[in-house]
């Protein structure tokens, strides 16, 4: 059983991130073969600094393995160091429809965004991102719930290319966790907390000071009532139920319990200390692993050889099934 992974080195990670995804990467490590990276071919796609990146790049991976990741129960490298990525991309796109791309909501909304280049590389993103898995031969995919769509055209490209050239590639499952796959922003409970969409004050990064974790959970936007109840017309309420349910482990009932009658300023103080614990230690293992730069760069390129043993020869296989190049035996 193998799992893929790949998460944008777009500046820092939140706590949706968190929720929704990272914690299922630590836990994958347990469960099969699992495979991670940072992925900084997908963050060009929309307007960056070269600098920023290179360091939002180390900010990323020294997160993720603050939180968990360990590079010996796992592949954890920086998607650029590993140029199978990038290859297949272009070899998947001829099996990728443009009609399919041209309805992805991620990228209506990060069009939208844009200011003045709207990159065919935005465009194109869901064929890397469908690449990034497809040239492991993963199994499952860990994601968010804003994910369900791209994962829906890696399947549907990795279907049409075993059509038309013979069983090449795996076609593989989502694993989206049944709470905390689309955690809301606090300010604007309608919209998913996001790296680059999102309201500052709505957005808990997993590095804010505790003081400033605290103050964005207790400002929280919420509703007029009083009940802390799980309902479609309590966004905001059930966003912050949803979150202190995964932090503690326990359900949404008895979240409802515990706060029956307390009211909302008090929940919202439980909420806020409760997510202040289960992010420091993580914030205090980041400060160490950040420091070290060259140990990072260790890690990846540790990390990519060991990808590429895996990514090399699925690409010797698509090339040889689609013709593109000499004939050549496996090494
Ligand atoms: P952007 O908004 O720029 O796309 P992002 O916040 O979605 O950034 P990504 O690096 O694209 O961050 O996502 C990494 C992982 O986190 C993905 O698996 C994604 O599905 C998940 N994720 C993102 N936002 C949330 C959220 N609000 N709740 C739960 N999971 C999320
Ligand atoms: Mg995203």
């Amino acid at each position: 059983m193998r799992i893929f992974s790949g998460i944008q080195p777009t500046g820092r990670k939140h706590l949706g991130n968190y929720i929704g995804a990272i914690r299922q990467y630590v836990d994958g490590q347990d469960r099969g073969e699992a495979i991670y990276c940072v992925v900084d071919a997908h963050a060009i796609t929309v307007a960056y600094e070269p600098d920023t990146l290179r360091s939002a790049v180390y900010d990323t991976a020294a997160t993720l393995l603050a939180a968990g990741l360990d590079p010996g129960r796992c592949i954890f490298f920086r998607q650029s160091d590993v140029p199978e990525h990038t290859e297949l991309c272009w070899l998947l796109s001829s099996v990728t429809s443009f009609g399919e791309l041209n309805r992805m909501t991620q990228f209506k909304d990060k069009a939208g965004a844009q200011r003045d280049l709207v990159s065919a590389g935005l465009f194109m993103y869901p064929v890397l991102q469908a690449a990034d898995v497809l040239v492991y031969r993963a199994n499952e995919v860990p994601v968010g719930d804003d994910q369900r769509q791209h994962i829906e055209l890696m399947r549907d490209v990795a279907v049409r290319f075993n059509a038309r050239f013979g069983e090449t590639l795996v076609v593989p499952e989502h694993r989206i966790p049944e709470v905390g796959a689309r955690i809301m922003d606090l300010q604007v409970p309608e919209n998913k907390m996001s790296t680059t969409g999102g309201t500052p004050q709505g957005t808990v990064l997993v590095l804010d000071e505790p003081k400033a974790v605290a103050k964005k959970i207790r400002s929280a936007v919420t509703d007029s009532g009083s009940d802390v109840r799980h309902a479609p017309d309590k966004p905001g309420i059930s966003n912050l139920i949803e979150i202190y349910a995964v932090v503690r482990g326990v359900s949404f009932e008895e979240v409802e319990r515990e706060f029956d009658g307390a009211g909302y300023g008090a929940f919202k103080g439980a909420v806020a200390d409760a997510v202040v614990d289960y992010l420091a230690p993580v914030r205090e293992r980041y400060t160490e692993l950040r420091a070290d730069e060259a140990g990072l760069e260790a890690a990846f390129s540790a990390g990519a050889e060991k990808a590429r043993e895996i990514a090399v020869e699925v690409m010797h296989d698509v090339r040889q099934a689609m013709g593109v190049g000499p004939v050549r035996d496996r090494r």
